[in-house]
């Protein structure tokens, strides 16, 4: 077998392993990219960018980049299905806190090109395609990959391997790092549509309770104004993915969530469906090998918290393993990673996407009642919407994660 030797090598050209290779690179130190798919993936994923994620990005010249397609949204709403507007949540409050009082709405599948393109400024960086991982073992200086290949099979060789391959990563897998947690019974579904909601009164992002169906509401750029409206929502195990999947089940979905205000069928652009799942890798590190992002933590979409934690690893990591390349840092720098950013995932992230679902998925109606009224108090005055926000933004998350030492 052909045997490469590489220098650090990042499995999986997703958001969270092109920005480690964008980092790493821009530091000055080569790096590989291996990604299964024959080209950047394009699918209806993550699309709400919070300000410290934004703040994280801006420092390497993305945020421009992404506010120049993105949509700004500095006020967002929590709904019920029977109570319409419960509270909006006006951001500014945060204007103190963050140079980014709102959040950014973007697809996926339309930061990584922006990622990818400026890596491609560096010629110590690589990003090969069609190269899936297979097999990975270490030794105590250095780590061995075999990667798929059209012609053969390739063994490559590195100091460091980051892991960024995702919720069923193989590198999580080859490591015997164990994925503890749970898969949610029921799938989630993606749809959008160019049915304009804001002559309902709808903010560009929305959250609406119901027992029977929540439904979280965002305004996405697609290819341009005035984008699309998409509709994420529980479903119910007894339909099929097929019977999700057809325009008569979004139609049906959408009518439900509008309450009365559409009587007619809307055009529907995308769908998918999906499986949920709050999981925590044992271990972020296992010697010469890091985990980050969906490989090494998961959790359902309400709030926004899945990808933006995995940029937060991304530039933890990398900014611990410059140092320790470039600096001869202690190795142990990285055991302070897996304990900042694995505490906070399950503080805040597994914590808070757990209890958003709970919430919006509350039948109690007196529980329902309190937490419209908590939700009231809380936007009653500047200094709890502000305490509020903290929250939900996530900078509390990556406050809370800097202290930990
Ligand atoms: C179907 C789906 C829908 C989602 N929807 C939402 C949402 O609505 N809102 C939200 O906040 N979050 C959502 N998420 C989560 C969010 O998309 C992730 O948090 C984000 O993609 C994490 O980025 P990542 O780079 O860690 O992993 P990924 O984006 O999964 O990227 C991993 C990359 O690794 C590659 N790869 C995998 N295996 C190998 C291998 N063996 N060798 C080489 N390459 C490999 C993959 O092809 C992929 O390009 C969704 C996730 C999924 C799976």
């Amino acid at each position: 077998m052909k045997q490469i030797k590489k220098n650090i090598i990042v499995v999986g050209a997703g958001p969270v392993g092109l920005l480690c290779a964008l980092q790493l690179a821009k530091n000055g130190i080569p790096v590989t990219v291996i990604e299964a798919e024959p080209e950047l993936t394009i699918d209806l994923r993550a699309g709400t960018f919070h300000p410290p994620t934004l703040e994280m990005l801006d420092s390497i010249g993305v945020t421009e980049a992404m506010m120049e397609i993105g949509i700004q949204v500095p006020r967002w709403q929590s709904r019920d299905l029977e109570e319409g507007l419960i509270v909006e949540w006006d951001m500014s409050v945060l204007a103190n806190d963050t140079k980014y009082p709102f959040r950014l709405h973007l697809e996926q599948h339309r930061l990584t090109p922006i990622l990818f393109k400026m890596l491609q400024r560096y010629p110590h960086a690589e990003v090969l395609f069609s190269h899936p991982l297979l097999e990975l073992n270490q030794s105590d200086d250095e780590v061995s990959l075999i990667i798929g290949n059209k012609a053969e099979n390739l063994l490559f060789t590195g100091k460091w391997v980051i892991g960024a391959d995702g919720g069923k990563s193989v590198v999580r897998k080859a490591c015997d790092i164990e994925f503890d947690g749970y898969t949610w019974p029921e799938r989630y579904s993606v749809m959008s549509t160019t049915f304009d909601l804001y002559p309902l009164g709808y903010a560009d992002n929305a959250y609406m309770s119901d027992p029977i169906q929540w439904v979280a509401f965002f305004r996405m750029p697609d290819i341009g104004p005035p984008g699309l409206w998409r509709m994420t929502v529980p479903v119910d195990s007894s339909i099929s993915d097929e019977e999700v999947l057809t325009p008569h089940y979004a139609n049906q979905v959408f009518k439900r969530a509008l309450n009365g205000q559409l009587q007619q069928d809307i055009p529907i652009v995308h769908q998918s469906v999906y499986r949920v799942h709050q999981r925590v890798a044992k271990q972020f590190r296992k010697h010469r090998v890091l985990l980050a992002g969906d490989s090494a933590h998961v959790n359902n979409p309400l709030g926004g918290f899945g990808l933006n934690s995995g940029i937060h690893d991304a530039m933890n990591l990398t900014e611990k393993l410059t140092r320790i390349i470039n600096e001869d840092a202690n190795t142990e720098l990285l055991d302070l990673y897996e304990r900042q950013r694995k505490s906070v995932n399950l503080k805040y992230v597994q914590e808070f996407s757990i209890n958003n679902k709970k919430q919006l998925e509350e039948k109690d109606p007196s529980i329902r009642q309190d937490r419209f009224a908590y939700l009231r108090k809380m936007n009653s005055n500047n200094v709890l919407r502000r305490e509020y926000l903290l929250n939900s933004s996530m900078i509390n998350s990556i406050q809370t994660a800097n202290l930990i030492s």
